[in-house]
């Protein structure tokens, strides 16, 4: 048998990740591929480090893109601060909380556990009981956009506590990077990791990683070496700091870097607060669909992710076979409720790119007409509408589409 080139399909990707990735950040990943110490290559890093302060609203100078996806990031923050017999406050609301504290626990720390209800923020008052109790603790970590639930936690808050107990704060930005507002100096967030495929459209296999001055000076002082080769920033540090002295440490991921620098090209012509603005604009809109048809959110609206809806699922549908006929019918792909809230949920995402009027009716106009085939109980064809509505009515709240 003879094996062709793969050619996938044309999907529109409205799941917790990866978005639709637009067609100028293709682009980018197909120009050529040059070598790592090339001196333009090297132009480049410093232009994507640039570019990273921004997105990341930070001055730190330990500010560069793990060669790996978001969980790599995530691992990256755990095995430089947190050291054997360390204790850490793990918030868990959901899915990556408890990688969290799994990290921790790799660490040969110890993981002292703040849990919440799915669908609910971290409970700051839980934290601040967990931090007298344990007046020990050297970090707090916390995810600010639980992908799993779609429900954002109060970094500011969460930051400013952990401040007062002399504790670093890390923090999950995956999904809240370029969707919600998020400012790492002026909320003082001392280790945050994020990635390329949720808010920022890019394809997946990087993580923007940013550390404070407090934080990088923790690692320079620790007592024993990092346990992961790889992800050691004392070594990396020698390939992504300053550019004169840059030296081999791994093959960076040429191309896909160039994918990053142009999505975050693109984020910067937008503007941030733009950005952030854009996102809460559509979900407003999806919302009005999605009630319409008589369904609802698992997250409080005080709290709700406008790029990672959980909605619930209406009387009637199965789960699986929706999503199945929505991706096999409509090529459009969202995805499901994870752990607890497994068969229960959809988790629709309006993600950088994705996130935009057309992917909001059509995905409305899919669910429609799906849910309405399979007999379930919504209120039928008035979802598309309901959203036209809001749209017409609300002109000039975002430029962009
Ligand atoms: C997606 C996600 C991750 C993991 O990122 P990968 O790129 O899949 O490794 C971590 N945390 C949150 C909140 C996420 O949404």
């Amino acid at each position: 048998m003879t094996i062709s080139s793969f050619i996938p399909p044309q999907r529109t990707l409205m799941g917790p990740g990866p978005s639709d990735v637009s067609p100028r950040v293709l682009e980018a990943l197909a120009r050529p591929t040059i070598g790592h110490l090339d001196p333009e290559f090297i132009r480049m890093m410093e232009e994507m480090k640039t570019l990273l302060h921004y997105a990341f609203q930070t001055e730190n100078a330990l500010t560069l893109p793990v060669s790996a996806p978001g969980s790599a990031g995530m691992e990256t923050c755990f095995v430089n601060l947190v050291e054997p017999g360390d204790k850490v406050v793990v918030c868990i609301n959901g899915v990556f909380g408890g990688r969290m504290k799994q990290n921790v626990e790799r660490c040969g720390a110890t993981a002292v556990v703040v849990e919440d209800d799915w669908g609910n923020p971290v409970d700051i008052q839980k934290v601040e009981d967990a931090l007298k109790q344990h007046p020990d603790t050297k970090i707090v970590a916390f995810v600010h956009a639980e992908t799993s639930t779609g429900a954002q936690s109060d970094a500011e808050a969460l930051v400013k506590l952990a401040h007062q107990h002399d504790c670093l704060a890390i923090v999950d930005a995956v999904t809240s990077l370029a969707g919600t507002p998020l400012k790492v100096d002026e909320w003082g967030i001392d280790a945050i990791y994020s990635g390329t495929q949720k808010c920022l459209s890019a394809p997946p296999g990087l993580s923007p990683v940013s550390f404070s001055e407090r934080a990088a000076e923790t690692i320079r002082n620790r007592k024993t070496a990092v346990q992961s080769w790889f992800l050691d920033l004392n070594l990396v540090m020698g390939y992504w700091g300053p550019a004169a002295k840059r030296a081999y440490h791994h093959t960076a991921p040429i191309n896909n870097l160039y994918g990053l620098h142009e999505a975050l090209v693109m984020l910067q012509e937008e503007g941030l607060e733009n950005a952030w603005a854009r996102h809460a604009y559509h979900h407003a809109a999806l919302r009005a669909g999605i009630e319409a048809m008589g369904m609802g959110f698992v997250v409080d609206e005080a709290h709700r992710l406008p790029q990672l809806n959980a909605v619930t699922l209406p009387p009637g549908a199965d789960d699986a076979e929706v999503r199945g006929r929505l991706l096999k019918d409509f090529s459009l792909e969202i995805g499901a409720g994870l752990g607890s809230l497994a068969g229960k949920v959809w988790r629709i995402g309006l993600m950088g790119h994705a996130c935009n009027q057309r992917n909001v009716e059509f995905c409305l106009g899919a669910l429609d007409t799906v849910l309405s085939e399979q007999k379930c109980d919504i209120n039928a064809g008035v979802a598309v509408d309901a959203a036209q509505q809001f749209y017409a009515n609300q002109p000039a709240a975002v430029k962009t589409a």
